[in-house]
C-alpha cells in the first residue's frame, strides 16, 4: 500500500452495509434479473404529484428556479407544519419545529451527527435500514443493538411481522446513563412490523426514564394495512419534547429520486439538526421542495375523506402484497405477512435441500442463497443479514427482502420465474 493510500484508509465508522445494497443491484444488472431488491414503484408517481412539477418548471415565478431559505422552503415548511399539526394535534411552529432535508436520509445524518458525541450510546432495533449504524459510528458513538424475535406461533397460521417483537427486559436492560437516543423505525424497513401502541408505550417509558431522544423514521408513515393502524411515538405523553419525526416525499409520494425528506420536533431539539443541516448540504433545490408543497396542499384539504391520496396507498399495495407472499409460499419459502411498508421478508430455508450454496462463496447463507437465486431462477432479492449487525448477521441467516411496490406485470414474471424453477426437470 502506498504512504498516501495507508495514511488515507477508510476512517472508522463508516460500514459496508449501504455499499452492499449498491452491490446487488449491479449483480442484478449483470444477469438481467428481475429487481425486487430496489425499494422503488417501476410505476409513475401519482398525476397530481408530476403535475406539480410540470407547472412549477413553467411557472412565470422564476424565483422558485434560485435558492431558498436553508433550514426548507417556505411554502413546504408551512405545509408539513400544516399536516402534522393535525396529525399529532398540536401546533407546529413552521419556522422552528421543521426541517426540510436531502432525503429523510438527510434528516438521520441531521439528527445523529447533531446529537452525538464521541462515547454516546445509541440503541438500533435490529434489523435495521442499512445507514443508522454506519451513521452513529462516524459520529463517534456506541451502538447498543437489540434485536427483535420471532415468537413462536402454535396455530398453524402464516407469520406476520407483529410476531417479530421486542423482549422488555432486553429493551430495559438496554437504556443505561450513557444511552443518548434510540433510533425506532415504524413502519419498520425491512420487515414491515408497524410497532403497536403499547410497544411504542413500552419505548417511551425507558426514554422518559432515561431522559433519551427518541428519533422516529416514519418514512412509510403512510402504507399500513389495514386493520393495523401508525401510531406516532410523539404524540405520547411526555414524548413530543423527546421526539424527533423523520418523513420523506420520496416514500409519502413515490418518487424517491427527488430526494425530500424532513423533521419535526420541538424547536429547542432542531437547532441541534439545523446547525448540521447548514454545514452539509445548507438548503435543499426550490422547485422539487415547491412542487412537494403542492402536491401536500391538495391532499391536507381533504384528509379525512376516503379518496385523500394518503389514505389510498395501501389499497393497490396490499394486493401486491398478498400476490408476492402466495407466490412465494406456493415455491415453499415462508413469508411474513407485512402489517406496512412495501417489503417482505420471507424464511427462504426451506428450499436449502434444493439449492447449490456450495456455488458461491460467502460466509453468509442468505448471500449466498441470494447471488445463486440471482443466477439460476432470474430474481433479485436483497440477503437479510445485510440489515443485521456483524455479531448478529446469523439471526438473519434465514431471511430475504423482496420488494413489492411494482407494477402487476413485474409480479406476475416473478411468479412465472418462482413456478418454472419449482417446475424444472432435475
Ligand atoms: N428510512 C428508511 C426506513 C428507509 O427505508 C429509507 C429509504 N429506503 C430512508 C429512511 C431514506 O429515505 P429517503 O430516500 O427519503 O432519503
Amino acid at each position: 500500500m502506498s504512504a498516501i493510500s495507508s495514511k488515507l484508509k477508510l476512517s472508522e465508522g463508516p460500514t459496508e452495509s449501504v455499499t452492499k445494497s449498491e452491490e446487488y443491484n449491479q449483480l442484478a444488472l449483470e444477469h438481467k434479473a428481475l429487481n425486487l431488491g430496489q425499494a422503488f414503484p417501476d410505476y409513475p408517481p401519482p398525476k397530481f404529484v408530476t403535475d406539480a412539477l410540470a407547472k412549477v418548471a413553467k411557472s412565470d415565478n422564476c424565483l422558485v428556479h434560485q435558492y431558498t431559505r436553508g433550514f426548507g422552503h417556505p411554502r413546504l415548511v408551512s405545509s408539513i407544519a400544516k399536516l402534522y399539526s393535525q396529525l399529532i394535534g398540536r401546533e407546529i411552529n413552521s419556522q422552528t419545529e421543521v426541517l426540510v432535508t436531502l432525503g429523510a436520509f438527510g434528516a438521520l445524518f441531521s439528527s445523529v451527527n447533531g446529537n452525538v458525541d464521541v462515547g454516546d450510546e445509541v440503541i438500533i432495533i435490529e434489523p435495521f435500514f442499512a445507514c443508522y449504524e454506519s451513521l452513529v459510528r462516524t459520529a463517534g458513538g456506541v451502538v447498543r443493538f437489540i434485536p427483535l424475535r420471532l415468537r413462536k406461533r402454535n396455530d398453524g397460521q402464516l407469520v406476520t411481522t407483529a410476531d417479530w417483537v421486542l423482549d422488555k427486559e432486553e429493551l430495559e436492560d438496554m437504556f443505561n446513563s450513557k444511552t443518548k437516543i434510540i433510533i425506532l423505525n415504524t413502519p419498520h424497513n425491512p420487515l414491515g412490523k408497524v410497532f403497536k401502541k403499547e410497544e411504542l408505550e413500552s419505548i417511551a417509558d425507558l426514554c422518559k426514564k432515561w431522559n433519551v431522544l427518541c428519533i422516529s423514521d416514519e418514512v412509510y408513515e403512510w402504507i399500513v394495512y389495514k386493520p393495523n393502524k401508525h401510531f406516532r411515538i410523539a404524540t405520547l405523553p411526555g414524548m413530543w419534547e423527546r421526539t424527533i419525526t423523520i418523513g420523506s416525499a420520496g416514500k409519502t409520494f413515490g418518487v424517491t429520486g427527488w430526494k425530500v425528506g424532513w423533521a419535526y420536533g420541538p424547536a429547542n431539539l432542531m437547532v441541534n439538526l439545523q446547525m448540521v443541516h447548514q454545514s452539509c448540504v445548507y438548503m435543499m433545490n426550490t422547485p422539487i421542495q415547491e412542487a412537494v408543497a403542492i402536491s401536500f396542499e391538495k391532499q391536507i384539504a381533504k384528509l379525512d375523506q376516503d379518496e385523500c391520496y394518503f389514505n389510498c396507498i395501501p389499497n393497490d399495495l396490499k394486493a401486491k402484497r398478498d400476490y408476492m407472499a402466495k407466490i412465494l409460499h406456493d415455491v415453499g419459502m415462508k413469508p411474513t405477512v407485512s402489517e406496512g411498508g412495501y417489503v417482505i421478508w420471507v424464511d427462504w430455508s426451506f428450499l436449502e435441500p434444493q439449492v447449490d450454496l456450495n456455488s458461491e462463496k460467502n460466509e453468509y447463507k442468505d448471500v449466498r442463497f441470494v447471488k445463486w437465486m440471482t443466477k439460476q431462477v432470474g430474481l433479485q432479492g436483497i440477503p437479510s443479514s445485510v440489515f443485521c449487525s456483524k455479531s448478529n448477521k446469523i439471526l438473519g441467516e434465514r431471511f430475504v427482502r423482496y420488494c413489492f411496490c411494482k407494477k402487476n406485470e413485474t409480479l406476475l414474471k416473478a411468479g412465472q420465474l418462482l413456478n418454472q424453477w419449482r417446475n424444472r426437470e432435475n
